[in-house]
């Protein structure tokens, strides 16, 4: 049995189908997990609800499964877990305010600042930190971050990372303007209810560590270690999504279309320079791979 307990998790948007960029990290997390004798969780990230796409979460279970990738345990959809945040949002206390600013007119105040210092990261202003406005009604809440924080942690693919929190981000969004909850709040209260120990996940999410390590001190909740890789960029250097271009993934496809045109192609990315001719012999040499891959890094 394993000396350390490892629980890691997939946690997808159902904005739409798997495709190169989500099957990396879907890949990264599961291998990160079966290297360690640990458990694999599935979470659908559905709290953002304008965004999600019908059907979407059961494609992305099928192209999981179709793949090999079983998950253990159910699986959870963030929209089934609103007390949880509504419990944590209370629980935040005054360290919460409300917001009535308007996208405009923080885009407004951010261009104003940006045009006086042209460097300047855009942050929320702090316009409704003191109190709201007259005239003005709640529409976000956002949490206070206290003048200026730096938070720093060691991630195990980019080593030391570190954030000033009030200069860079500002009071962030738990609950938006449209009443649905922020995904910084949702990720951190499921992380640590769901007993996540290790967070694999790509690079775009690095700059949103330092709020989930905030929030989960505010809330006195343990710190997962984080991995994050590198994302699939499209020619002109932007994250693949499906908005950019990205290849959906084909449940229909054969098993041997999935591992020469999916796993062979996401393995490689991430460094793994492999060859199979089934997706179980894939397994059974990527899940050695990876630690080696890691060792070499100091990573695993
Ligand atoms: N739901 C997020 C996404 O699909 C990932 C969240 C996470 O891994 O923390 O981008």
């Amino acid at each position: 049995a394993p000396s350390v307990p490892y629980i890691g998790r997939f946690a997808p948007s159902p904005t739409g189908p798997l495709h190169l960029g989500s099957l990396v990290a879907a890949m990264a997390s599961y291998l990160d997990a079966k290297a360690h004798h640990g458990q694999w969780l599935v979470r659908i990230e559905d709290v953002d609800r304008d965004r999600n796409v019908p059907d979407a979460d059961r494609h992305i279970l099928a192209s999981l499964q179709r793949c090999g990738m079983h998950w253990d345990g159910e699986v959870t959809w963030q929209t089934q877990r609103e007390d949880l945040y509504e419990a944590a949002l209370r629980q935040l206390g005054q360290h919460i305010y409300p917001c009535g600013c308007s996208r405009r007119e923080i885009l407004d105040s951010q261009t104003r600042l940006a045009a006086t210092s042209p460097n300047a990261t855009l942050v929320y202003p702090g316009t409704c930190r003191a109190g709201l406005a007259p005239g003005k009604s709640a529409r976000a809440l956002r949490l206070h971050t206290h003048g200026t924080r730096i938070v720093a942690f060691t991630d195990r693919w980019h080593g030391h990372v570190s954030q000033d929190i009030t200069a860079e981000v500002g009071d962030f969004v738990i609950r938006r303007a449209d009443g649905f909850w922020a995904y910084q709040l949702a990720v951190v209260v499921d992380d640590s209810a769901q007993g996540i120990t290790d967070i694999v996940r790509g690079a775009d999410l690095l700059d949103s560590t330092p709020r989930q390590l905030y929030l989960q001190d505010l809330l006195q909740l343990p710190h997962p270690r984080y991995l994050h890789v590198p994302v699939v960029v499209n020619a002109d250097g932007e994250k693949l999504s499906k908005q950019t271009g990205a290849q959906a993934f084909d449940n229909g496809a054969s098993s041997q279309a999935l591992l020469e045109g999916a796993l062979l192609p996401a393995a490689r990315f991430l460094g793994l320079d492999l060859h199979a001719a089934t997706i179980p012999v894939f397994w059974q040499a990527a899940i050695p791979a990876w630690e080696r891959l890691l060792r070499a890094r100091g990573a695993f």
